[in-house]
């Protein structure tokens, strides 16, 4: 199974794909964890993506596939993934339509979850005191969702045109969450996966 999560920051996408991962036996992929690992090994692709995290902009697209490719072609992948975090613009939609019909692996579903915005600063804030990320502070996530509105609502927008986008409430308990998760995942594929 082929997975895309897409929702705004803290809509709850890392913490659903984890569970998806577990359940569906594919790898979780997020963009966002694979920069902050570049970051915390401080190479040079992560020293100059961090300034641009710390403000709530988007590294930019060559760097992003070339990271993605890179860990797309590995062999877990080779039977699927959750992507998580990737694509946020229409140019990393295109990119990323390009290179799964390269490497014969088309997406299966694309899933959003739907939070509205005044929860997704409260959870926010939560997670800036628990973990302490920099970009969860109360004006980087201001800045983060109105690069979402901006430049990643309409990704979910040209799924939707291409009626592969599955709207879930993200709203409730994780539980209640992941299975309405679950309930817009393909049958047929879902059977494959055992
Ligand atoms: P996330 O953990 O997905 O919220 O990502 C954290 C930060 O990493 C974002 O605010 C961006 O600065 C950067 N980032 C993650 N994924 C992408 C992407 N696909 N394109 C550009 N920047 C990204």
């Amino acid at each position: 199974m082929r997975i895309v999560l897409l929702g705004a920051p803290g809509s709850g996408k890392g913490t659903q794909a984890s569970r998806l991962k577990k359940q569906l036996e594919v790898p979780h992929i997020s963009t966002g964890d694979l920069l902050r690992a570049a970051v915390a090994a401080g190479s040079p692709l992560g020293r100059k993506a961090k300034a641009v995290m710390d403000a709530g902009q988007l590294v930019s697209d060559d760097i992003m596939l070339g990271m993605l490719e890179e860990r797309l072609t590995q062999p877990d992948a080779r039977n699927g993934f959750i992507l998580d975090g990737y694509p946020r613009n229409l140019a990393q939609v295109e990119a990323l339509d390009a290179l799964l019909t390269r490497l014969h692996q088309p997406l299966d579903v694309v899933v959003k979850l739907n939070v509205p915005g005044e929860e997704i600063v409260g959870r926010c804030e939560i997670r800036f005191k628990a973990e302490g990320r920099a970009d969860d502070n109360p004006e980087v996530v201001r800045k983060r969702l109105q690069v979402y509105a901006e430049q990643t609502a309409p990704v979910a927008d040209w799924y939707q045109r291409h009626d592969m986008l599955r709207a879930v409430d993200g709203v409730g308990s994780l539980d209640e969450v992941f299975q309405r998760i679950l309930d817009v995942l393909p049958g047929d594929r879902l059977a494959a996966n055992g």
